[in-house]
């Protein structure tokens, strides 16, 4: 059961979302933040040099929260793509069962998915925060089941999403 908290863990203001995974609730300003800077620091902690991106513009969630998180250049030697979390997540745990290589890398000298550690959810949040319309994606009834067990995963061990991921990029595979 999610906990009846319904003031920032910050500022003690209303707040507007609850991370099951931080087991904080946060009002919109700093959820925005909290998001902002994990975000940038999983580009900053690969070592990349780039201060402007080139973007993925697929009118996806992803694509615009990072427009609101990176400054923008098409003459970039880096590609931001806009995989996610839950992109990621799905990709290692169908690796796992079925040995099917993921199609997606995390980054390389040329490209790299900044929101590899952010969840759908958590994007939803802030976009609405925002005032932008937010969308479900469009997944694959494989990728629904495979789904269920990831959000049941999370929901025993809150972190446990980002766990997967992070197995399969220290085995590389990702
Ligand atoms: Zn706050």
């Amino acid at each position: 059961m999610q906990p009846e908290i319904k003031k920032c863990h910050i500022c003690g203001r209303e707040s507007s979302f609850y991370s099951e995974y931080l087991k904080q609730s946060l009002c919109k300003k700093h959820l925005e933040r909290m998001l902002t800077k994990r975000i940038r620091s999983a580009l900053i902690s690969k070592d990349y040099k780039q201060r402007k991106f080139r973007l993925s513009p697929d009118n996806s969630d992803a694509y615009k929260i990072e427009k609101f998180v990176f400054r923008e250049d098409n003459k970039s030697s880096l590609l931001l793509m806009n995989f996610t979390l839950e992109d990621f997540a799905l990709s290692v745990l169908d690796y796992f069962l079925s040995g099917n290589k993921p199609k997606q890398k995390i980054g390389s000298k040329t490209f790299f998915n900044p929101l590899y550690t952010a969840s759908d959810e958590e994007i939803a949040a802030f976009l609405t925060s925002k005032g932008e319309k937010t969308k479900p994606k469009k997944i694959t009834k494989k990728q629904e089941y495979l789904m269920e067990f990831i959000k049941d995963i999370e929901k025993r061990r809150p972190g446990g999403m980002l766990s997967i991921v992070k197995m399969g990029e220290k085995i590389g595979i990702i």
